[in-house]
């Protein structure tokens, strides 16, 4: 059989469209027909080449996304066909496939465990978790990566209190799911702080009590002052080593923590003066919110549908595949917080 798919096919350049002939299964494998496709900045810092060297181009991508199991390759326990599923980059439960090759008229395209610009996708079975049938599927694909990273990195690795003070750094589609999660998590005030006003109000739409404009001066010192003079917890959403050293000057000495979210750019560091360290600041970092899937996504799942996790904010704007560059560009000018590739046309 045959899939649409978006292809990188030379870093910088944009994504290619093309049809691509699916491999059969190999054990552990599963074939599953994509309904909705998130868009994040990991996959456009692959598709810029921002993350090094590529030497699997070319190559599928995306890794978030929800859909129905179509096919069941030998061995496969955890799912059924005609299942509703979470696809996932993080790992859960089954058999781990590491990859797998498409053809594109005789030339091989690569796939890792799990890939989700595509109508059809060859997945892993362990980054697939089961959805309840009556879940939206729209919210579903958020399940993917925003909502375990941002509210992982609050109430996992931050193991986040009620009545503590939090201050998200960047609220991009992670950073408003971790703005969620000190909702949920039940801390005040929540600060949210970005250089785009469009995204400050999504922000407190999604739960922020207080903003603060990081293109202002002094933001460390505007931070902690609306985190009412001492924040207990930062999270840093966006990648720029600069913005890591802020949050965990904001945050208060003796047992503030600040985690760190975002992925800097290929060869990137970040300068820390130690002494923070001896004032007994903490500084985290997080794989994917320190999520289990097969724990932690029913618990998502409750939240969204009980009212408390509220996604709407998030899901603004959606693209058909073939227009899977333009989503990629509005994502990067910060014109839309979560891209959804609606794969039904
Ligand atoms: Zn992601």
């Amino acid at each position: 059989m045959k899939t649409m798919a978006a292809i990188l096919v030379e870093l910088g350049k944009p994504l290619a469209v093309a049809e691509l002939e699916v491999p059969p299964l190999k054990p552990g494998q599963v074939l599953v027909e994509v309904a909705f496709s998130g868009v994040c900045h990991t996959q456009l810092s692959e598709a810029r080449g921002r993350r090094g060297a590529d030497p699997y181009v070319p190559h599928c991508l995306g890794h978030e996304a929800s859909g129905w199991v179509r096919e069941l390759g030998t061995g496969v326990r955890k799912v059924q066909t005609g299942d509703a599923v979470i696809l996932s980059w993080l790992k859960g439960s089954g058999a781990d496939i590491p990859g797998t090759v498409y053809a594109w008229n005789g030339r091989d395209v690569n796939a890792g465990g799990v890939t989700t610009f595509s109508r059809f996708a060859v997945v892993s079975e362990n980054r697939l978790t089961r959805l309840s049938p009556d879940f939206p599927l729209r919210e579903a694909a958020l399940l993917g990566c925003p909502v375990p990273t941002g509210v992982g990195a609050v109430v996992n690795t931050a193991a986040a209190r009620p009545g503590q003070s939090v201050a998200v750094f960047g609220v991009g589609g992670v950073g408003c799911c971790a703005v969620a999660g000190a909702l949920v998590a039940g801390c005040h005030p929540i600060v949210a702080v970005d250089v785009n006003p469009f995204k400050l109000e999504l922000a407190r739409s999604m739960g922020a009590s207080q903003t603060v404009l990081a293109s202002d001066a002094d933001v460390v010192k505007r931070v902690v002052d609306a985190a009412g003079g001492s924040l207990d917890l930062a999270i840093e959403v966006t990648g720029i080593p600069s913005v890591m050293q802020q949050a965990l000057l904001a945050v208060r000495p003796r047992g503030g923590i600040a985690v760190i979210v975002g992925n800097a750019r290929h060869g990137e560091t970040v300068e820390i003066n130690p002494r923070l360290f001896n004032d007994g600041k903490q500084l985290r970092g997080t794989w994917g919110g320190d999520t289990d899937p097969d724990r932690d996504f029913p618990r998502y799942c409750r939240l969204v549908q009980s009212g408390k996790l509220g996604l709407a904010p998030l899901l603004s704007r959606s693209y058909h595949l073939p227009e899977i560059n333009q989503a990629l560009d509005d994502l990067e000018a910060g014109t839309v917080l979560r891209p959804l590739i609606d794969m039904s046309a």
